[in-house]
């Protein structure tokens, strides 16, 4: 997954050009810039990539998911729908504009059941969003088709396949918007960073001005201190010098999406020894950015006996039930409602919680994060690695 694998000399040619600008700030300064604009090229590349109509670079992926929500007009007394299995990012997001995160099952493509989600559709449901975990396909036409039906906007988090598409369609291309994810351990990293992307001219709009505490970025004779606001907004801007690094990493992305398939193919005959083994549904192999190998085992036990193995041969795997910062059961701040406000907002109100939720509330994902394991998959792996692995799992196959 991680692009800073192939960190290089392109990454460094793009920042020194801002350096030598001296401008790391992407508006204004056009005297001294000498035609150095690094996030709007970015944008632009980024765009022009996905086949998106417009992109709106931000501080993050949490940023990104916030910034988009923020423009579909979500706040608080609203539900937004998403899975129980993604990073605490998107539901961070749902709730730092005041509105409350409802969680669906998920499948065997680790991403969200449609079916589910249209038993948690409410009157209070003002967006959805699906999430592509692990580099691979949510059935976001499934679940776009259910949106529509129900005039729900939806949100495609895409931080984790970027790269990835569907029937040759890039992801977060499908929803009203797609956003992204560039930070350290992301598939292209700018150190820290994020994009939206939308073909909705409105809706970027909307996007790039709350990005930027609301200014309308329309040129007048004032400069920045002259331009108008329509509504207020926030700071989540990009700098310079991760839009240049950003520049540099999109280049390489597809070749980066091409050699994890390699490796990936090699970890998944490899794990293809563990007796009862599957693997995870992966709706169009082809369009896989092939971050991760996510295989299944017949039940718990024996996931957890596989992945002892794994770990004591030098090759653990992650193993889902027992993570942390994915998994719903194991999110113990969120099911306590423990937010800093005094008043316990927005889980609660004036000291009555208003929402809670049960660590039981998904048997479904529970029946498949117990016997589901991953590897990550990296861009560069070395001859040391693949024994390595070839070998823990055929240990593993001996429990
Ligand atoms: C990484 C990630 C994010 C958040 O991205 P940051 O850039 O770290 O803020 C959001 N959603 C998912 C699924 C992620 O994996």
């Amino acid at each position: 997954m991680p692009g800073f694998e192939v960190f290089g000399e392109e990454e460094r040619q793009q920042v020194l050009e801002v350096l030598d600008s001296g401008v790391l700030f992407r508006y204004e300064f056009a005297a001294q810039r000498q035609g150095v604009y690094k996030v709007l090229e970015f944008e632009k590349a980024f765009a022009a990539y996905t086949g998106a109509g417009y992109a709106q670079a931000v501080s993050s992926g949490t940023a990104a998911l916030k910034v988009a929500l923020m423009a579909l007009g979500v706040g608080a007394g609203d539900e937004v729908i998403t899975q129980g299995f993604t990073f605490v990012a998107t539901w961070e997001a749902i709730l730092d504009c005041g509105a409350v995160p409802v969680f669906t099952e998920i499948d065997l493509t680790l991403n969200m059941d449609p079916t589910d989600l249209e038993k948690k559709i409410t009157p209070k449901t003002r967006a959805i969003i699906p999430v592509h975990m692990l580099g691979a396909q949510a059935r976001i036409e499934e679940i776009k088709a259910i949106a529509d039906r129900h005039g729900i906007p939806v949100i495609e988090d895409t931080a984790q396949a970027a790269g990835g598409r569907l029937k040759g369609r890039h992801l977060g291309t499908f929803g009203a918007c797609g956003t992204f994810s560039f930070d350290a351990v992301k598939t292209m990293t700018t150190g820290e960073g994020g994009m939206c992307i939308t073909s909705d001219e409105v809706l970027w709009r909307c996007m790039s001005e709350y990005q930027d505490h609301g200014h309308d970025h329309v040129a007048n004779p004032g400069g920045r201190g002259g331009e108008g606001r329509s509504f207020i907004g926030f700071n989540y801007r990009m700098m310079e010098v991760q839009g240049a690094i950003g520049l540099a990493q999109l280049a390489k992305l597809d070749s980066m999406v091409v050699a994890q398939k390699n490796n990936k193919n090699f970890l998944k005959d490899a794990a293809g020894v563990l007796p009862g083994v599957s693997f995870r549904e992966i709706l169009d192999p082809e369009g896989d950015s092939a971050t991760f190998l996510t295989f299944m085992l017949p039940d718990r036990e024996q996931a957890i006996a596989v992945a002892q193995v794994l770990r004591d041969s030098g090759a653990g795997a992650v193993h889902w039930c027992e993570n942390t910062w994915h998994y719903y059961p194991n999110w113990e701040h969120l099911l306590a409602g423990k937010t800093l406000c005094h008043s316990g907002w927005p889980l609660a109100v004036h000291g009555k919680r208003r929402v809670v939720y049960d660590a039981a509330a998904l048997p479904a994902s529970a029946a498949i994060m117990d016997r589901t394991l991953t590897y990550q998959v990296p861009v560069v792996m070395t001859e040391e690695m693949k024994t390595r692995t070839s070998k823990a799992l055929q240990a593993a196959a001996r429990v």
